[in-house]
């Protein structure tokens, strides 16, 4: 079945309530997502995660090298899309653009054998994930604390067993923030960190040190992703699980993050990583260095789709008949284009969710919702008139 039509979508949404982390505020939520039409009008989409207008200008960049190609060669396809993209880009954007496209590539595949995504992957390993709720952002409040405790002990009681919260504010802030969500939130629920590559090793070192009695299950982009050797020598020096990831693209950038044993967790994000088709072969290579995988995931639910269905599909290393459920990141923070925009059967109750079992990733768009949030390129209407 060949691939007629390739039509990506900027789409925008400004926040009512803006919100900061330890790199830069979040005013706007912008997407690009991509519809993959075929001849006979079967049709997938697709997400890339990071800015949007270059994901957008990179599916434009792959298309004429898709157009009339077979969709359910996809493996093939991707191959064309890495081997076009290796001399100019081995990792970024660019692969976001390969990732979104491969992604509603594997929406087609189920489409049209008319199976689900995650059976396609190879079975349905997990079907009941068990979510973390992502959020815990910084706003620009006088009382601060008091309202992360109080998201916390939300999602506490939307039965979310985990919950990640953002440091890398400085050190003395974490702490004071890190203990009073702890204390509301009790022993059970489990906690992590995320400082987005805000400390040097030796600043990491420290909060990991005094944090680590609160009983946090990992600690995320601890220092920069290019500090190979600070996630090695802190991984050594705390008690606490490190994570990180969600820079690295493709394999070979995985890769690199085993090699140095930098991570006990490694968090390809599906969307960026080089698509479904390249999360597996990563997840594949993590086995082989004894590394679990928990994906990254921060987008509509196109993107929230692709994690459910690669994670219902996952081993966990190492296996055993009793594990606990497995987890995915779930972004509960504002954002009317996942809510809006995008429509899916995952139903999140008690801070679970079942693998959809509809053909393809179980997610369809909103065209009207689509219309009001897209951004519209002025440059072009120009030009059309
Ligand atoms: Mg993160």
């Amino acid at each position: 079945m060949k691939i007629a039509k390739i039509e990506p979508y900027v789409i925008v949404h400004k926040l009512d309530t803006p919100f900061y982390f330890s790199q830069w505020q979040y005013d706007t939520r912008k997407i690009c997502i991509v519809k993959v039409i075929l001849e006979d009008g079967t049709y997938g989409w697709g997400e890339g995660y990071g800015p949007a207008g270059v994901i957008k200008a990179g599916i434009e960049f792959f298309t004429p090298f898709l157009l009339g190609r077979d969709a359910l060669g996809h493996e093939v396809l991707w191959q064309e899309m890495y081997r076009r993209s290796l001399d100019y880009a081995r990792s970024g954007s660019l692969q976001a653009a390969v990732s979104a496209i491969d992604v509603a590539l594997w929406d087609i595949k189920g489409k049209l054998l008319d199976q689900p995504v995650s059976v396609l992957l190879g079975g349905v390993k997990n079907p009941v994930i068990e979510p973390y709720a992502t959020g815990l952002y910084f706003t620009r409040v006088d009382n601060l604390e008091e309202l992360l405790v109080e998201e916390a002990l939300l999602y506490k009681s939307q039965g979310f067993k985990a919950t990640k919260m953002k440091v890398g504010l400085g050190i003395k802030e974490d702490i004071k923030y890190v203990a009073a969500i702890r204390k509301a939130i009790g022993p059970e629920m489990r906690l992590m960190i995320d400082s987005n590559h805000a400390y040097s090793y030796k600043e990491a070192l420290e909060l990991s040190r005094k944090v680590e009695k609160y009983d946090i299950s990992w600690f995320e982009e601890p220092v920069s992703p290019e500090d190979y050797d600070g996630y090695r020598r802190l991984r050594e020096n705390t008690t606490i699980p490190i994570a990180g990831g969600e820079c690295e693209y493709l394999k070979f950038g995985f890769k690199r993050l085993f090699e140095n044993d930098c991570v006990d967790i490694a968090q390809p994000d599906i969307c960026a990583t080089g698509g479904l088709t390249e999360a597996k072969r990563i997840a594949t290579l993590a086995q082989a260095y004894n590394k679990d995988v928990i994906p990254h995931s921060w987008g509509t639910w196109i993107a929230i789709s692709a994690a459910v269905h690669f994670v219902g599909n996952l081993d966990k290393n190492p296996g055993r008949m009793y594990n606990d459920l497995p987890t995915m990141e779930l972004d509960r923070t504002e954002n009317a284009l996942r809510d809006e925009v995008t429509k899916s059967e995952i139903v999140v109750k008690n801070g679970l969710l079942n693998v959809p079992n509809t053909p393809g990733l179980g997610v369809d768009v909103d065209i009207d919702a689509l219309e009001k949030y897209r951004e519209i390129d002025e440059a072009k209407i120009e030009f059309r008139l």
